[in-house]
């Protein structure tokens, strides 16, 4: 099978020097185990910060280590008693064409409700971090006024539709006219471009009264534009921060953090591994939506196996994707 392991540390943007492609032979399944063959790979922007050799909620991936990546795929042969040939599943497979597994942390899903794709990205762990982050660290309520940036990627575009099924009204913040234009088709009331607009004026205009919740997918200077516009009470849900994943210092601190002062509002940042127990009740409550109509799930499905996984990664850090990014392994 080949894989993609972790050469070397980057600084900086990942290249051609962070990854080795490896050719090598898997051993047969033991008794408890399954082989499973490859057809997706999930791209997420925390792969950036798992090749760093630094504390955080999971370990680094080890220089000479498969590149942990969530995937989907089918059972090939099992001496598990859960897991069948032929069974479609999802798991922490890495990036391979062929993964052995003991069945941790892996889940059946079902194809008939949606494509492999959709599993890596509405139904997976972007979705799931969508609805928690929304419903739980959010506090999400009918009528807020809620602005997600990333809006249009695998967490944002499904976090924006489900607010709006909630009854709020909702701003997406991303990169790119053809981006803002879908927004705006899958129902968000506006959509700002913030590689052409200036985020803080678009806000301030197309909320005037202020943001009750800000679902921060980027940091940076778009963190404080959002931070220098909060209704009173407000809450900031800090999911992620790509703006900040490939910077080689630290970031100058969030200007405007006084505001959190100023309004009462709260800051929260969250791991979506804190709800594993509750991942059934976010997988219904999408699917649901997406059976319905009232949620669009969209991929954007890259071909070219697993050598081609370090550029497609890099496809994050450019805003290649709408929706979730995947990686196609035939
Ligand atoms: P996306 O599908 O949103 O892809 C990343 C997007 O980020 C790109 O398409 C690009 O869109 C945008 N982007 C890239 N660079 C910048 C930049 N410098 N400034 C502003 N926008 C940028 O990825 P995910 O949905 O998988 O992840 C979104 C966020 O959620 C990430 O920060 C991720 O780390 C976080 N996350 C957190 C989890 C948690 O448990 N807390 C779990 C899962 C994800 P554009 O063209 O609009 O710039």
């Amino acid at each position: 099978t080949q894989q993609i392991t972790l050469a070397q540390r980057p600084t900086g943007l990942p290249d051609d020097s962070t990854w080795s492609l490896d050719t090598v032979e898997l051993p047969d399944p033991e008794d408890g185990q399954f082989l499973v063959r490859i057809d997706h790979i999930s791209l997420d922007p925390a792969m950036r910060g798992w090749l760093n050799d630094v504390r955080s909620y999971v370990p680094p991936v080890q220089i000479g280590a498969v590149m942990r990546a969530g995937a989907t795929g089918r059972v090939v042969t099992s001496r598990h008693p859960d897991f069948a040939e032929g069974d479609a599943v999802t798991g922490t497979f890495g990036v391979t064409e062929y993964a052995i597994s003991d069945g941790t942390g892996v889940s059946r899903i079902d194809l008939d409700v949606a494509d492999a794709p959709t599993w890596l990205g509405a139904l997976g762990m972007p979705g799931i971090t969508a609805y928690f982050g929304l419903t739980d660290v959010g506090e999400l309520h009918e009528g807020d006024t809620v602005v997600i940036s990333a809006a249009a990627g695998a967490v944002g575009s499904v976090a924006g539709q489900i607010a709006k099924a909630r009854g709020c009204r909702v701003i997406g913040i991303a990169g790119g006219p053809e981006k803002t234009a879908w927004l705006r088709e899958i129902g968000f009331d506006e959509a700002i471009d913030y590689k052409n607009e200036n985020v803080f004026k678009r806000l301030r205009a197309v909320a005037p009264d202020g943001i009750d919740i800000y679902f921060d997918n980027v940091g940076g200077d778009i963190l404080d534009a959002a931070l220098a516009n909060l209704r009173r009470g407000a809450r900031v849900v800090i999911c992620g921060a790509i703006s900040q994943y490939n910077a080689e210092s630290l970031p100058p601190g969030p200007s405007r953090y006084m505001s959190l002062l100023v309004f009462r509002a709260r800051m929260q940042g969250f791991v979506v591994f804190d709800y594993e127990d509750r991942y059934p009740e976010a997988i219904d409550a999408i699917g649901a939506m997406i059976t319905e109509g009232s949620l669009q799930a969209r991929e954007t499905v890259v071909d070219g196996g697993v050598a081609a996984f370090g550029d497609t990664l890099l496809g994050l850090f450019r805003g290649d994707n709408t929706g979730k990014l995947v990686l196609r392994v035939d």
